[in-house]
């Protein structure tokens, strides 16, 4: 069910670099309770969205999460709003354990004050998080030794504990196994249920079984917008993107 307050809302989103126009007056919302799919071929100007809404790229428009406009202020406070990201690539520390990362990421969360209160012992969050993301039994690896998939699991875990409530997510299941890509898809419906949550990605397959709603961009423009159903019929999609 859809609960307004908590949605990301992006209206007329415009992003250029120099002469060269990314996105042209992109529009699409996202709510807690579905998992939303942002789709399009190579170059389409899907990261460039997510890079606008994180504060990386200069966007003009809106972009809503509740009352607070993101548009225009820093990454770091866009953080703090409880906006949070995934890049293709994770980046999480190869050294540190699961657990150690974690725990680095639940940090950022708490003020001075609480850390000085915390008492030693593993954060609640830290430990919701391992269990949300099935990391429970690699907890004490180091999370250079992780697979693909789970470093990215990881990432995710990192953001839970951040406690974001909107997690836009860069093609979440690039390089994964099957397997993988099955786990991460019921990760992020566990994840979308009170949360936001919009993917960005490639990979067909991975959207017609996890998407709810989709968002088609091509050239930087919105081709098509619905279920995985009414994008896979409408023939504009078919022929710039689904038909290849
Ligand atoms: P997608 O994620 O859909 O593959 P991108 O958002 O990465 O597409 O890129 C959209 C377009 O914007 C591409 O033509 C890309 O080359 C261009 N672009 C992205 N970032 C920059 C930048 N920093 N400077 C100039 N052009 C860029």
């Amino acid at each position: 069910m859809s609960v307004p307050d908590a949605s990301l809302v992006v209206s007329d989103l415009h992003v250029q670099f120099g002469a060269f126009v990314a996105v042209h007056d992109v529009s699409f919302d996202a709510h807690p309770g579905e998992v939303r799919f942002l789709i399009g071929p190579n170059g389409a100007g899907k990261t460039t969205c997510i890079d606008a809404i994180t504060g990386l790229s200069k966007g003009t428009g809106t972009a809503r999460f509740g009352d607070k406009e993101l548009l225009g202020s820093p990454a770091q406070k866009i953080v703090r709003l409880g906006v949070g990201r995934t890049f293709q690539t994770a980046s999480v520390f190869a050294q540190l354990s699961v657990l150690q990362n974690l725990d680095i990421a639940a940090g950022l969360r708490r003020s001075p004050v609480s850390l000085l209160r915390a008492r030693r012992g593993v954060d609640a969050s830290v430990e919701r998080a391992l269990e949300e993301t099935g990391l429970g039994t690699v907890r004490d690896l180091p999370a250079g030794m992780l697979s693909h998939g789970q470093k990215q699991w990881l990432e995710i875990g990192m953001l839970l504990v951040q406690d974001a409530k909107v997690l836009l997510l860069d093609e979440p299941v690039a390089g994964m196994s099957q397997d993988e890509r099955t786990a991460t898809g019921e990760l992020l419906g566990r994840v979308a249920a009170n949360r936001v949550v919009v993917v960005v990605e490639h990979d067909m397959d991975f959207m017609r079984s996890f998407a709810t709603r989709v968002t088609v961009l091509h050239q930087g423009r919105v081709l098509s917008e619905g279920s995985v159903a009414e994008i896979q019929a409408d023939p504009r999609v078919q022929e710039v993107y689904l038909g290849t």
